[in-house]
């Protein structure tokens, strides 16, 4: 209530100006949503600075279909410690305390690692994201691209090698 200046409304008699008084308290509640995510070690997707305007993230906004959307959330919201992917209905899971199985090269097994330098895929990253390797910024950029055809291909392409590399050997 302090932080967000609100006691100014708040008398003796309770609260005189209701509006003034919810406005105050939604900004308040958006900086201090914006600032945590910000400062959070979950992911390196880029935030959503839009959101202090109470603004969504510009994927949603643009037409696109469901499929897209559904995907672009859950690449933005993958955590590097764990996460779970579902897509063309294969569930595809990654923890970062395993090391990643398609390259060998005793790399955590994330998203991030996937998309950015898994060096199996150097070829697609090339030739669907246009840089051999990505850095953390330039995951960033991807991930907002408002045409994200080139990272959707590159995943698909990935994720099915990837489940391919991981069941070799396994007993179906
Ligand atoms: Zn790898």
């Amino acid at each position: 209530m302090e932080d967000a200046g609100c006691a100014q409304f708040y008398t003796a008699g309770g609260i005189q100006d209701k509006s003034t008084f919810v406005k105050s308290l939604e900004t308040e509640a958006r900086r201090v949503d914006l600032e945590r995510a910000t400062g959070s070690s979950h992911n390196a997707a880029p935030r959503n600075v839009g959101s202090l305007e109470g603004l969504a993230a510009a994927y949603l906004e643009k037409e696109l279909p469901f499929f897209t959307k559904r995907a672009m959330a859950q690449l933005r919201l993958a955590g590097d410690r764990f996460c779970r992917i579902s897509w063309e209905g294969l569930t595809h899971k990654f923890s970062g305390t395993d090391a990643c199985q398609v390259c060998n090269l005793e790399s955590p097994d994330t998203l991030t690692h996937l998309i950015t330098e898994c060096a199996v895929f150097t070829a697609q990253r090339s030739r669907l994201l246009g840089r051999a390797t990505l850095s953390v910024e330039q995951l960033a950029v991807v991930l907002q691209l408002e045409e994200p055809t080139g990272l959707l291909k590159f995943l698909r392409t990935a994720l099915r090698l990837r489940l391919c590399a991981m069941s070799e050997g396994a007993i179906f």
